[in-house]
């Protein structure tokens, strides 16, 4: 009798595949162990048990596996059979999910190549032998591929030795250029409460005798009252000339107390506990509602203004879920997950709060997976950005997804193309946990759920602090440009407003969204932007071919002369970028502190942190960015918020377009004026009559809600009907556009509903492959499996035809 195990390859393999195994092996593998496995000819792979049975493979003879790697299994069932939901909704190969999903320090393969750890000193005689010729052979060789070690070793069976050097940090993957991810914590001082009366004050003073001591003490009050915000422990030994130890025989005789003001923020109470923590009425009101709906619903969306404090609610939803065992999962747009967050949330839950995210290191990553994997407690609650969804849960009870509408929970590359906020739902419902969805402008999909009660709605319409929400002024740039009142791209409304605030201690930031390849075309005269007839979208102009066109439909008219609205011969390519702001700023403000904030200069190890510290820190006066700007911040000292120009995201050609500049420009005026004081936001653009522009300007979310609703409809988009692009590319033009029209052709007759395209988008050529993009438009009426299924098998008739085979396809559902 024969023993086999199934397993899952690492690779884009559509299939699982049958090893064979000796008996014993047979009775210890369990589901979700991973082997390590030969695969062509000199391949090795981990790859991962499914189950084991009797049946030999029909169409090859199955092979023997080289060796198990686990004594358990270190992904559970529940995992798998989302895997398969994942891998059949997105399209892609299971293969490619657990590529995906696992880090890469649990995929060790032939190909895999590994150096010595930097900066670690080794004590040789902890090492075994076999270890210590791979130690010694990499003293010689920068680096080896593990294939190299098998040779070296002279035995298949690498892995686990590999492992564990990994594990005793001798050697780590060289693909890994992570950082570890330390929050920067910078230390301030404050007196001691202790010391809250005039009375105990003048007793203290008394009683220092030290004189160093007493310098320190008085230099402090000297401070308290001339800055009159938070001191830094390094501002006060710089101002009084004192030192460290000085200060610290302070802080131990409880005179001054040191905190971190990245731990705090707009009061200096520190709220130890979440169980101290106290919320409003408001939202207590709307916790109620929250725990209320999750006993008929599992998904509930938390539609809160920006700053009404959705944190400290999830916060108590938290603790409260916490107190019944189970695990939570908190999603966040990669960008939110700034240290300010994890370190408010660290301070709540302390160390029962493990972070996943892309900036640690594959050790760091494995331990998250370990510690989930055996339900520790250190993991009961996971802070994660999109892939932290992929960790082995056992129990989870809630999973919160914060600022849902953020389109970062997209996967792009590499298969697969999932969207968290998606897939995690169908991870809850397995588990039959409870979701609650976050934002202050919820995705039209989401809302639109909520409208078909799908999904159960909690509004929070009222910031913490009652604070107003800002006031919007709009700049009308044709009629400031007409009037000369324009300093370069600064209005004079806008230069007067950041002056005021400045002059008041108050902090501005600066928006200027910068993204697209291909500018556009928009007329000097009137601003306007020529759109396309059969889209709603406005055309791209393509310098190359100086063409204006449309990414969705292919639609394209040669670029005008004059403007097809006035007839001006002012046409002019737009676009300006953040760098050309700050420079700008540098003039208009000589004397003040210009930090800018994008790409470029957050590219750096901890880049972003930094800046958002030193804005924090009041370093900067001004700062600029792009929609990094917009995720979830929360500064105290911010009072104006400026929009240099919105018409740049409202004509970006895509369907979302409106949508996403309603979001952004709601989330970045949310910025302005936290604490106590009324924000002011300006918005300068060519459009204020602009039906999105008008909808920021009142709060109405639910008018552009209603709005774009209405569009998505007319033009057949999401959420009516769901998006599917297939991408071709390859190195001969030809071949791209004969084979994409193929395709198009073959699922235009079999489907019936719209096929788009194929259509070059705007950058048709990267790293020398040309692009066409066809795009499938599904009706809410049909069967959505079975389009795909349907698609699938056209799909792999386009692989059998031989001329065809070198074009690479891409499939992505609910692109965008
Ligand atoms: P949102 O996420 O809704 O934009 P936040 O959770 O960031 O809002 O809250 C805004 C500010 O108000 C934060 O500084 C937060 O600490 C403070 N805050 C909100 N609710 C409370 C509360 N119940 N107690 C103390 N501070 C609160
Ligand atoms: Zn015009
Ligand atoms: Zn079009």
């Amino acid at each position: 009798m024969s023993h086999f195990v199934e397993v899952i390859l690492p690779l884009a393999l559509d299939k699982t595949f049958t090893y064979q195994v000796s008996e014993t092996e047979y009775k210890y593998i369990k589901p979700g162990m991973r082997i390590a496995v030969p695969f062509g000819k000199s391949k090795m792979y981990t790859a991962l048990a499914i189950e084991t049975h009797q049946n030999p493979p029909t169409l090859y003879e199955a092979k023997e596996i080289h060796q198990i790697l686990d004594e358990n299994a270190i992904v559970n069932e529940v995992q798998l059979k989302h895997w398969q939901w994942i891998a059949s909704y997105y399209m892609c190969s299971i293969g490619e999910v657990y590529r995906a999903a696992l880090p890469s320090g649990f995929l060790l393969e032939s190909e895999t190549v590994i150096s010595l750890k930097q900066g670690e000193l080794v004590d040789e005689k902890t090492l075994t032998d076999d270890e210590f010729l791979v130690f010694e052979a990499l003293q010689y060789q920068s680096s080896l591929k593990v294939n190299d070690v098998v040779s070296i070793l002279n035995k298949k069976n690498v892995l686990p030795l590999l492992q564990k050097l990994i594990d005793k940090s001798v050697v780590s993957l060289q693909e890994e250029i992570h950082e570890s991810y330390k929050p920067k914590l910078v230390k301030y001082i404050k007196l001691h409460e202790n010391f809250s009366t005039d009375e105990r004050l003048n007793e203290l003073l008394n009683s220092i005798k030290a004189e160093k001591q007493k310098e320190l003490l008085l230099g402090y009050f000297q401070l308290h009252v001339s800055e009159k915000k938070p001191i830094s422990a390094k501002q006060l030994i710089d101002f009084t000339s004192s030192n460290s130890s000085v200060l610290k025989k302070l802080i131990e005789k409880e005179v001054f107390e040191e905190y971190h003001l990245i731990q705090d923020r707009t009061d200096f109470n520190e709220v130890e506990n979440a169980k101290d923590l106290t919320l409003s009425q408001s939202q207590q009101k709307a916790l109620d509602e929250i725990k209320n709906h999750f006993t008929t619903k599992d998904i509930c969306l938390l539609h809160g203004v920006t700053s009404s404090g959705k944190t400290e609610i999830y916060s108590k939803l938290i603790q409260e879920t916490m107190q019944t065992g189970k695990q939570i999962l908190f999603l966040l747009p990669e960008i939110a997950l700034t240290t300010q967050l994890v370190s408010r949330l660290r301070k709540f839950f302390g160390n029962k709060v493990a972070v996943f995210h892309s900036k640690y290191n594959n050790n760091e990553r494995v331990e998250v997976w370990n510690q989930v994997l055996q339900n520790s407690p250190k993991a009961q609650v996971v802070i994660g950005a999109r892939s932290a969804m992929f960790l082995p849960f056992s129990e989870l009870g809630l999973v919160i997804v914060d600022e849902e509408h953020e389109q970062n929970f997209k996967q792009t590359d590499p298969a697969p193309r999932y969207h968290a906020r998606d897939a995690v739902t169908v991870l809850a419902k397995f588990h039959q946990a409870k979701v609650l969805l976050g934002s202050a402008t919820p995705s039209l999909e989401t809302y639109y759920n909520v409208e078909n009660q799908k999904y159960a709605l909690v509004e929070l319409f009222e910031r913490y602090n009652n604070t107003p929400l800002p006031e919007v002024i709009l700049v009308d740039l044709k009629d400031s440009y007409f009037r000369k009142r324009m300093n370069g791209h600064f209005s004079d409304t806008l230069i007067e407003e950041i002056t005021t605030a400045l002059t008041l201690g108050e902090q501005v930031i600066l928006f200027q969204n910068r993204r697209g390849y291909a500018p556009l075309l928009e007329c000097m005269t009137c601003g306007h932007i020529p759109q396309c007839p059969n889209c709603d979208v406005s055309l791209t102009y393509h310098k190359f071919k100086n063409q204006l066109r449309c990414h969705y439909c292919g639609h394209s008219i040669a670029k005008p002369t004059h403007c097809h609205q006035c007839s001006s011969v002012d046409l002019t390519t737009k676009g300006f970028g953040t760098e050309q702001i700050e420079l700008e700023l540098a003039t208009l403000f000589p004397n003040k502190k210009i930090q800018r904030m994008d790409q470029d200069t957050t590219r750096g190890k901890f880049g972003y942190d930094k800046i958002i510290d030193k804005f924090q820190n009041r370093e900067v006066d001004i700062l600029v960015g792009t929609q990094m700007l917009a995720k979830g911040l929360d500064f105290d000292n911010v009072s104006l918020v400026g929009i240099l120009n919105a018409d740049n995201m409202l004509y970006f050609p895509d369907f979302r377009a409106f949508e996403r500049s309603y979001q952004m420009m709601a989330q970045v005026s949310g910025r302005a004026g936290r604490a106590d004081k009324r924000g002011k936001v300006v918005i300068q653009t060519y459009n204020p009559n602009h039906n999105t522009i008008q909808q920021v300007t009142h709060n109405n979310y639910i008018g552009m809600f209603k709005e774009q609703l209405y569009e998505r409809q007319i033009f057949k988009y999401p959420p009516f009907f769901k998006l599917i692009k297939i991408t071709l590319r390859h190195k001969e033009y030809e071949k791209v556009k004969e084979s994409s029209m193929w395709l198009y052709q073959v699922l235009s007759q079999q489907l019936k509903m719209p096929v788009l395209g194929p259509e070059e988008p705007a950058v048709s050529k990267i790293r020398n492959e040309y692009i066409r993009t066809i795009v499938i438009k599904i009706p809410d009426s049909v069967s959505l499996q079975g389009t795909k299924k349907t698609i699938q098998k056209v799909l792999n008739s386009f692989d059998v035809i031989s001329q065809y085979r070198s074009v690479k396809l891409v499939v992505n559902v609910d692109f965008g």
